[in-house]
């Protein structure tokens, strides 16, 4: 039986989204529907909805039917893929989790495609880091595990890396080393298991470049760590600029707060800002911003960290955005060092307990270890 959403769903579900339709952006309210991403209308809890326009539930709506009429182009997963990249980079990261969402939705139940689904799944949990949604991250980790165990055909390791990756990525945000090394590490061995062959060599090789330098932080180990290097080299060889600012930062981070050379830190930290327009990642350029606060203050230049404290206040208050904890013990917390700067802002939104219990966690690692 249909079950209508409450008002405080309602205006829950309003809220995240922003007021628009996550496929064509803004809409007025009487043009928007709640959608059940898993066309059951009875399902209705807040990681069941989505916003859509009526254009788009309808034409999902139908497609249920033996998929017939087909969807619009626009509900294509692979258009919905990359419309939720261009909302990423634009910094509209509910969006970009709906988009990839509906993708997975539509990807496993109309076209049986369990590889592209997890793919999209994994982009659901990248999208919700910046913003921290724990309810969202549980439902999506949950989901990946119910596609794996049904799907008929064995899903490609390579996704499973990929989402092992992501998963170790969401517990290192909630310091849970130990636990996100472990995913990173069999990450890494799933990714050496892939036959770096054909049309996707490229894509292996930078996917797996990246789960190398997620080891190398979780890990801290110096190993790793002096492949930094080479992986900056291998982006900017394949054009990855937003890669290779993110690997800058890393080796900024092993610099700074473990070898203790901030102007070695520093200057990592400045070449990764020369490529902000290509890294296509609010989050990230944020992120800098407050490491080379950090780092200036550090080096005595005042003037110079308030403004990078600043500029990362600015990006991250204007998209409601989470800060990544400090990596080391003895670090402050970024509001700790904002308080003592003397800077106003609005707290930032907390993150609470990683939403899967360690038993649930285990189950999901060695699903997703199995190639
Ligand atoms: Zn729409």
């Amino acid at each position: 039986m249909r079950k209508p959403p409450t008002n405080r769903q309602r205006h829950e579900v309003f809220k995240f989204y922003d007021k628009g339709c996550v496929v064509c952006g803004p809409k007025s309210e009487n043009e928007l529907d709640m959608a059940h991403v898993d066309d059951n209308p009875e399902n209705t809890f807040f990681e069941n909805l989505l916003l859509l326009c009526k254009s788009c539930n309808g034409s999902i709506e139908v497609s249920k039917h033996n998929g017939k009429p087909a969807l619009p182009p626009r509900l294509h997963p692979s258009s919905l893929a990359d419309r939720a990249w261009h909302c990423y980079g634009n910094g509209d990261y509910a969006s970009s989790y709906g988009c990839y969402r509906l993708a997975a939705h539509l990807s496993w139940t109309r076209q049986a495609d369990a590889d592209f689904a997890l793919n999209c799944i994994s982009a659901c949990i990248a999208a919700l880091r910046p913003i921290v949604h724990e309810r969202l991250f549980r439902s999506v980790m949950i989901l990946s595990q119910e596609l794996i165990a049904s799907s008929q055909e064995p899903v490609d390791p390579f996704w499973k890396a990929e989402c092992l990756s992501q998963i170790g990525l969401v517990l290192s945000d909630y310091k849970q080393w130990q636990s996100a090394a472990v995913f990173q590490k069999a990450a890494v061995e799933l990714y050496n298991r892939t036959s770096a062959v054909g049309p996707y060599k490229r894509n292996i090789e930078l996917k797996k470049a990246a789960a190398l330098r997620r080891y190398a932080f979780v890990c801290q180990n110096t190993q790793v760590r002096g492949q930094l290097d080479e992986l900056i080299e291998l982006f900017r060889k394949r054009r990855e600029l937003g890669s290779e600012a993110t690997t800058r930062h890393v080796k900024a981070m092993f610099e700074f707060e473990l070898a203790g050379s901030p102007s070695l830190a520093r200057a990592e930290l400045e070449q990764a800002l020369t490529m902000e327009s290509k890294i296509g990642n609010h989050w990230t350029v944020g992120e800098i911003h407050l490491l080379l606060g950090r780092i200036c203050l550090v080096m005595g230049e005042k003037r110079k960290a308030k403004q990078h404290f600043e500029r990362f206040l600015h990006i991250f208050s204007a998209f409601r955005l989470v800060p990544l904890p400090s990596r080391l013990p003895g670090c402050s917390e970024p509001a700790v060092e904002l308080q003592r700067m003397g800077h106003r802002y609005e707290p930032f939104p907390q993150r609470r307990a990683f939403p899967l219990s360690e038993e649930e966690l285990r189950t999901l690692l060695d699903l997703l270890k199995r190639s």
